[in-house]
């Protein structure tokens, strides 16, 4: 329901020019997060969900958005994020659960409709020492080669 609202406010913006200043669903889920997580710094990943940047987005829905990296490690690189702006993985609250299983729910989905039939890595860098560059958790997924371990 989420994405067909978006998807008739965004015709009706486009063909009718209407000024619709109705509070976004990205205020609301970015003052749910706010109150639960404190006030995070928006990232690059914000405007990639509020969609004021371009991203190759391969699948969406009411909790979190797939798309491609735009400086991909593998043939096939994807990142799922959540649409509430939870910093990193561990400031993410017990009651996150749902949030987090429903990530990686979604990770094994839009991997086999990507078909990497023959397995994939799935990441979490967390901070300093995980090589966290965008503070806005996200999964990695990367297929379409062998992986080697240990990871770097
Ligand atoms: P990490 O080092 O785990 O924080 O990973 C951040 C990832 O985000 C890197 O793999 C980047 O290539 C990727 N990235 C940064 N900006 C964008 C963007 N605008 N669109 C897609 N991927 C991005």
């Amino acid at each position: 329901a989420y994405v067909y609202r978006r998807r008739i406010l965004f015709f009706l913006k486009l063909f009718l020019n209407l000024p619709l200043c109705t509070k976004g669903d990205e205020v609301r889920l970015a003052e749910e997060a706010s109150r639960k997580y404190g006030s995070p710094t928006p990232t690059i990943f914000s405007k990639v969900i509020d969609k004021s940047i371009p991203a190759d987005i391969i699948y969406e829905d009411e909790k979190c958005l797939a798309f491609r990296d735009i400086s991909p490690q593998a043939p096939v690189h994807f990142l799922v994020i959540p649409r509430v702006p939870i910093p990193r993985i561990s400031e993410a609250r017990d009651d996150d659960a749902e949030l987090l299983g429903h990530l990686l729910v979604v990770a094994k989905n839009v991997a086999k409709q990507e078909s990497l039939d023959e397995g994939y890595r799935v990441v979490i860098n967390d901070g300093k020492h995980g090589s966290q560059s965008v503070y806005h958790l996200h999964v990695h997924v990367l297929g379409g080669r062998q992986m080697a371990w240990p990871p770097g």
